[in-house]
């Protein structure tokens, strides 16, 4: 695809994914943990890229599982045909069950009523017994076992016959904030582990999320559930050169004009001219998007490599950009980069 056209020429605005990138990323997960298996997540769409060719390319790049967060996207991701295994990253809906049951699906366990219930539907399907993995609240407070009750509780989770205790998980609230609370769930879960009979007990366990994985030491985990640091975004400062940038957000320019000094520009003339100033109108707007409270002035797009001032406020679907200082004007159908691999312009 030509970097500078939209794949429609109708399109105003669209969005170009670098599946490259989204590699290059991936092996930065594995530089820094090389022993260690890889649950990409995918929830929410992908982050929003998109999950049928984001999983088909983490997929073939052999990641052991995909992550998402609820039964309807892991039924899309299955519609992708992908053969890794997909993961639950929440407590799960009993309506869902069945379906999770049905596919092989893993889910993480939070409570005893859970996993009764998924060996009640796992021994009405007379399957092998259902891999699950149990969720340990180790400070994070949206779920799991509290890291205390588990070594009471183990004992009759292992004794349900319809499941296997394939893996143990917790989930780090400030990694990217706080070191020294992100270094007591971590001797949390290592001692959880410890009290449940050792990290053998499980052949997966996993703590990590990117900020996890970025900075710190993962003790006896073995398995690494990396997001956003795949799409390119450095939840931590010092590792943000090292990872490239999946998504640009582009748009046209539909319009380009010199409008006189004293000229209000956009909704409550928050911006006017004080000079002969040559305006472009690119067709993107808060229904695309884009934050309305965009400053105007501070924002700026690249239009050929060059920041361009937004003036004044965006609207529904088109902004105004100052192009004055551009050896010769864009004409009109020029691509602007609104998000890119550009400092200052990622999607952060
Ligand atoms: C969203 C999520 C992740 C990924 O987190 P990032 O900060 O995007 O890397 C990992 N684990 C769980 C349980 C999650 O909900």
């Amino acid at each position: 695809m030509n970097a500078d056209q939209p794949p429609d020429p109708t399109h105003r605005t669209w969005a170009e994914i670098d599946l490259s990138a989204l590699l290059h990323n991936l092996g930065v997960v594995r530089s820094l943990h090389p022993d260690t298996a890889v649950m990409a997540v995918v929830k929410a769409d992908a982050y929003g890229h998109g999950v049928p060719h984001v999983a088909t390319a983490l997929a073939s790049a052999g990641v052991e599982f995909l992550g998402v967060a609820n039964a309807t996207e892991a039924r899309r991701l299955a519609r992708t045909g992908t053969d890794k295994r997909i993961y639950l990253l929440g407590p799960t809906a009993p309506g869902e069950r069945p379906e999770i049951v049905h596919h092989r699906w893993v889910s993480c366990i939070s409570s005893l009523e859970e996993a009764e219930h998924f060996d009640q539907l796992n021994a009405a399907a007379a399957n092998p017994p259902l891999p699950v993995h149990l969720a340990v609240d180790t400070g994070m407070g949206r779920g799991g076992f509290l890291a205390s009750s588990l070594p009471g509780i183990h004992p009759r989770l292992q004794a349900l016959p319809h499941l296997h205790l394939e893996g143990i998980g917790s989930h780090l609230s400030s990694a990217d904030e706080n070191p020294g609370f992100t270094h007591q769930q971590i001797d949390l879960f290592n001692a959880t582990l410890e009290s449940l009979g050792g990290a053998e007990t499980f052949t997966y366990r996993h703590l990590a999320n990117s900020a996890g994985l970025l900075d710190y030491p993962l003790g006896h985990t073995n398995l690494v559930r990396p997001g956003l640091m795949l799409y390119g975004i450095s939840p931590v400062p010092g590792h943000q050169q090292n990872l490239r940038p999946v998504l640009s957000l582009k748009a046209s320019i539909t319009l380009v004009r010199t409008l006189p000094p004293g000229h209000g520009i956009s909704y409550g003339r928050t911006f006017v001219t004080d000079r002969p100033t040559t305006v472009a109108t690119i067709g993107i707007g808060y229904g695309d998007g884009l934050p309305r409270n965009l400053p105007s002035q501070k924002t700026t797009v690249l239009i050929g490599g060059q920041p361009c001032p937004l003036l004044g406020r965006v609207t529904m679907d088109q902004i105004m950009v100052d192009v004055s200082h551009l050896t010769t004007p864009p004409p009109p159908g020029t691509a602007a980069t609104i998000i890119g691999n550009t400092p200052g312009h990622t999607a952060t």
